[in-house]
């Protein structure tokens, strides 16, 4: 069993920011939490530099007070930190043709999340600090738990210690973003990446599955597209389960329900043979995450996903989807319950 550190406030030093010039790269979902949280924990205004493309992130920027920059370069030769906040997929592009080139030395660069640093997708310098801290969180609650004073769950770890210093600055940017309020949790982005690709590419994909064939089933046997829609998932109830699992215990929230159901649901998990499915996962893990199967597939159609229409293969996924007989009872009830029918 691993057991991992877990860091919190009193582990970081906030003196180390002490007049470094600190980047944003986007402004989007972590990119506005993260920087005025870090603003509000007391980094001042002057030290912190939004770089974002003329848009209406960087126009949100703006009216929060923020300087911009559009020009990356000019941004990224006066960075000490810089934070990669912009979607994954366009990273490499972005990072390696207007940051590398021009990025300090010494400079800390800090992912959000695993992917681009695991694969080696993104190019730095040797004496440059390669910092994962990875908030599990959207942006919006990184925000609105930091201005509650709570802290959100989050991942750190130092993948290059380019200067010896990379940690104690990654702690302390940590908790510049609030991230050790609650503890940050020490990792690596090869951890992050397996637990995250992992569950994207087999556990929900399999949850998904099973939804789709128990309305199939249930839909068989002439349960109504409004009784199964709200059965299964509109009247919330498996939010408030993973909710309830979240915070008495992922089978103590079994409590909650009747007695019918606790036992069916026990008997019925317990005596279901996982191995079949452990097999699939393990391949799934080996054979498409880690190995990087995946990740080349997904590079060679990573433009294609900002084309429009049927070109775009995520368009023709959801297109695809639509064809689900849970997809087009939901849309009967959502038109029903709009008034539109
Ligand atoms: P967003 O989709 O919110 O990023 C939007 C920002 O990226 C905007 O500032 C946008 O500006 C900029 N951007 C988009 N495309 C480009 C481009 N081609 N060139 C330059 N800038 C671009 O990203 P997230 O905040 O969701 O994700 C950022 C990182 O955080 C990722 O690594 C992600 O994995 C990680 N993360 C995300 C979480 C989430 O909840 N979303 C949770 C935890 C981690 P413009 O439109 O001007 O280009």
């Amino acid at each position: 069993m691993v057991q991992a550190k877990i860091y919190y406030d009193a582990d970081a030093d906030l003196g180390l920011l002490s007049g470094k010039t600190i980047v944003f790269l986007g402004f989007g979902n972590q990119g506005s939490a993260q920087a005025q949280n870090l603003r509000d924990t007391g980094i001042p205004n002057e030290q912190i530099i939004v770089a974002n493309r003329v848009d209406s992130y960087a126009e949100s920027a703006k009216a929060k007070g923020f300087n911009v920059e559009h020009d990356f370069s000019k941004a990224a030769s006066v960075a000490d930190v810089v934070f990669i906040l912009i979607p994954d997929q366009v990273q490499p592009r972005v990072f390696n043709e207007q940051f590398f080139p021009v990025l300090k030395s010494t400079a800390t660069i800090v992912v959000a999340s695993g992917y681009n640093v695991f694969f080696n997708l993104l190019k730095f310098q040797p004496g440059q600090d390669v910092v994962m801290v990875a908030p599990r969180m959207i942006g919006s609650s990184v925000r609105s738990l930091y201005e509650k004073g709570r802290g959100f769950p989050c991942f750190v770890s130092v993948e290059q210690d380019g200067t010896g210093n990379g940690w104690p600055v990654a702690l302390a940017l940590s908790r510049a973003i609030g991230a050790t309020k609650q503890g940050a949790i020490a990792s690596s982005v090869r951890e992050e990446t397996a637990m995250d690709l992992m569950a994207e590419q087999a556990l929900w994909p399999n949850i998904i599955m099973m939804f789709r064939e128990a309305f199939n089933v249930l839909q068989e046997a002439g349960c109504s597209d409004e009784a199964l829609c709200y059965e299964m998932w509109m009247s919330k109830e498996p939010a408030e389960i993973f909710e309830r699992a979240a915070d008495d215990g992922f089978v103590l929230q079994l409590k909650h329900h009747s007695t019918v159901s606790q036992f069916g649901q026990l008997n019925g998990a317990l005596k279901l043979d996982g191995t079949a499915m452990r097999e699939h996962f393990r391949d799934i893990l080996h054979n498409q995450v880690l190995n990087g199967k995946f990740c080349t597939a997904f590079s060679k159609i990573e433009e294609d996903l900002e084309k429009e229409g049927s070109e775009n293969p995520l368009n023709e996924l959801y297109r695809k989807s639509e064809e689900m007989p849970l997809v087009q009872a939901e849309k009967r009830v959502r038109a029903r319950l709009a008034g539109l029918v």
